[in-house]
C-alpha cells in the first residue's frame, strides 16, 4: 500500500510504531499534490514549507512521546477556516491578499505544534455554493471525472481526500457544504451539530447554521477527528458545553434493535433511479445486521429549502457587510467612503455573494421583514420540531445525500435555482441543527453515490456507530482512475 493511501488509522500507527516518519508521510503527499494538481485544482495554496516544517516537529514530538493521535498526519483546511500565518481567501477576490492574524479553534485543537497543514483548499467564493465553480479562483474538477464538478462549497476538500492528496480535510457546512461535496467524490463528509464544534476563526456565513466538519476516508477517521476539535470553547457563546463521548466506544457497537426511518419525500420525485436503488441497498445492509428499518414521512420536507435561501441570505447580508474596502482585504480608492464601498465590494465579490447579499437585505428590510425572514424564522421552529419528534422514535433517518451524482462543469453555473436544488436533501439538517454524516454507497455509472445518515442532536454516536456498520457490510474501497 502506498503512503497516500493509508487512513489515519493506518498511518497514525505506523507512525506511532516508528514505521514512517511524519515527514515521510507528508513528502509522500506533497508528491502526489505535485502530481495531480494540474488536473484537479483542489488546492488554493500549498503549504510545502509549513507543512515539512510541521511534520518535522511532529517526527520530534513522536520521538519523545508528547504526541496524540493526529499528531503528524497531514491535512487540507478548507481555505475559509484560518491557520495562522497562512492567506484565507475563501475564494474570493475581496480576500486575495489576506493573511490569518491568529488560528482557528479546530486548526488549533488539531495540534497547533505538530500538525501538519498541507495547504488551503478550494471552494464557491465564501462557501456560497454546490460546485466550487463560483471560486474567484478557478473551478475545482472531480476526481473521478473531470468533466464533472467535485460538489461544494467543500470541493477542493473533498477532492483532495479522494484523490489521495490529504489524509483527512477539514470543511464547513451551512446547507450541505461537507456532504454534497463528499458525495460526489465518494468520500466520508461528517457535519456534526450546530454547537458541537466552535466557529471561532471561520469565516462566517451564516452564524446559526455555520459548522465546521471533517471529510475523510472512513467514519472511523472521521471520528478521531471530530473527537480532537468538538467542545466548548469560549471563544464561541454558540459552541454549547456539552459533554464530549469517547467515540472509540461506539465504533463497534453494531445496528442491532437501531430503528432506522426512511423518509419516503426524501425517496421521492427528482432522485435518480440509480441512486435510490443504491441507497435502499445501503438500508437493506443496515437491516440485515439486525437493525429494524421503515418508511416514515417527514410531512415539512418541502418546507427546508426555501426556509434556508431566507434565513442564510440575510445572515450573509450581515455578515459580509464587513467586506467594505477599510476594514478587510481589497480596497479600491474613490472620491469619498461610499464611493471606497462601493468600488471595492462591486470588483471585489463575485455574483453569487452580491445575489445572497441581496436576497438577504430585502427579505430582511423594513417593511418585508415579517412577511420573509420572521416568517422563515417560524418556519424553522417547524422543521426543527418535526426532527425532535422523529427521533423520539427513530435512532436514525437514512435518505440519499444528493439527488443525482455529480453533474458537467458548466451545466448548472448559469443556473441559480438549479444549483440550489441540489442541496435539497442536506439543508433540512442545517435548519434544524443536527448532526448528519454522508457515507459512500456505491458507484452508478463511475461516479460515487452517498447515503446520508441524520440523528438527533448531539448523537453523532450513533451516526459512528450505524456508519462504520454500514461500511463493514458494504466492504468495498472506492478509488478514482487517477
Ligand atoms: N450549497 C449551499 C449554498 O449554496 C450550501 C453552502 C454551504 O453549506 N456553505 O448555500
Amino acid at each position: 500500500m502506498e503512503l497516500h493511501e493509508l487512513t489515519i488509522k493506518q498511518a497514525s500507527e505506523k507512525l506511532a510504531r516508528k514505521e514512517i516518519s511524519s515527514v515521510e508521510l507528508t513528502q509522500a503527499h506533497l508528491s502526489r499534490i505535485k502530481q495531480l494538481e494540474p488536473k484537479l485544482h483542489a488546492f488554493l495554496y500549498v503549504a510545502e514549507r509549513e507543512a515539512l516544517d510541521g511534520a518535522k516537529r511532529a517526527d520530534q514530538l513522536i520521538a519523545e512521546d508528547e504526541n496524540f493521535l493526529l499528531t503528524g498526519i497531514p491535512y487540507a483546511v478548507k481555505d475559509n477556516i484560518l491557520v495562522s500565518g497562512m492567506k484565507t481567501t475563501a475564494a474570493s477576490k475581496i480576500l486575495e491578499n489576506f493573511v490569518a492574524p491568529y488560528e482557528a479553534t479546530v486548526i488549533k485543537r488539531l495540534g497547533g505544534i505538530g500538525s501538519v497543514v498541507l495547504g488551503k483548499t478550494n471552494l464557491d467564493e465564501f462557501a456560497l455554493g454546490s460546485s466550487t465553480e463560483n471560486s474567484a479562483f478557478g473551478p475545482t474538477f472531480n476526481p473521478y471525472d473531470t468533466t464533472k464538478v467535485p460538489g461544494g462549497s467543500s470541493g477542493g476538500s473533498a477532492a483532495a481526500v479522494a484523490s489521495g492528496e490529504a489524509i483527512f480535510a477539514l470543511g464547513t457546512d451551512t446547507g450541505g457544504s461537507i456532504r454534497q461535496p463528499a458525495s460526489f467524490c465518494g468520500v466520508v463528509g461528517l457535519k456534526p451539530t450546530f454547537g458541537r464544534v466552535s466557529r471561532y476563526g471561520l469565516v462566517g456565513i451564516g452564524s446559526s447554521l455555520d459548522q465546521a466538519g471533517v471529510l475523510g476516508k472512513t467514519v472511523e477517521d472521521a471520528f478521531l477527528v471530530l473527537q480532537q476539535m468538538a467542545g466548548k470553547d469560549e471563544s464561541d457563546s454558540t459552541c454549547l458545553p456539552k459533554e464530549l463521548p469517547d467515540y472509540s466506544k461506539f465504533l463497534d457497537r453494531g445496528v442491532k434493535g437501531l430503528k432506522v426511518g426512511l423518509p419516503k419525500e426524501y425517496f421521492a420525485e427528482g432522485i435518480e433511479p440509480e441512486v435510490k436503488k443504491l441507497v435502499e441497498a445501503a438500508a437493506k445492509k443496515l437491516q440485515e445486521q439486525g437493525a429494524e428499518i421503515s418508511e416514515m414521512s417527514m410531512s415539512n420536507a418541502s418546507l427546508p429549502l426555501a426556509t434556508y435561501h431566507l434565513i442564510l441570505p440575510v445572515e450573509i447580508s450581515s455578515n459580509l457587510s464587513r467586506y467594505d474596502g477599510i476594514r478587510y482585504g481589497l480596497s479600491a480608492a474613490g472620491e469619498n467612503l461610499s464611493e471606497v464601498y462601493y468600488k471595492s465590494r462591486s470588483s471585489g465579490f463575485g455574483s453569487e455573494s452580491k445575489r445572497r447579499i441581496m436576497i438577504g437585505t430585502y427579505a430582511s428590510s423594513a417593511g418585508y421583514f415579517d412577511a420573509y425572514y420572521k416568517k422563515a424564522k417560524q418556519v424553522q421552529t417547524l422543521i426543527k420540531q418535526e426532527f425532535i419528534d422523529a427521533f423520539t422514535k427513530y435512532d436514525l433517518l437514512l435518505t440519499p445525500t444528493t439527488p443525482t451524482t455529480a453533474f458537467s462543469i458548466g451545466e448548472k453555473a448559469a443556473d441559480p435555482l438549479a444549483m440550489y436544488l441540489a442541496d435539497i436533501l442536506t439543508v433540512a439538517a442545517n435548519i434544524s441543527g443536527v448532526p448528519a454524516i454522508s457515507i459512500p454507497a456505491g458507484l452508478s455509472q463511475g461516479l460515487p453515490v452517498g447515503v446520508q445518515l441524520i440523528a438527533a442532536h448531539f448523537r453523532e454516536e450513533i451516526l459512528l456507530q450505524a456508519g462504520h456498520a454500514l461500511e463493514k457490510a458494504l466492504n468495498f474501497k472506492l478509488e478514482p482512475n487517477l
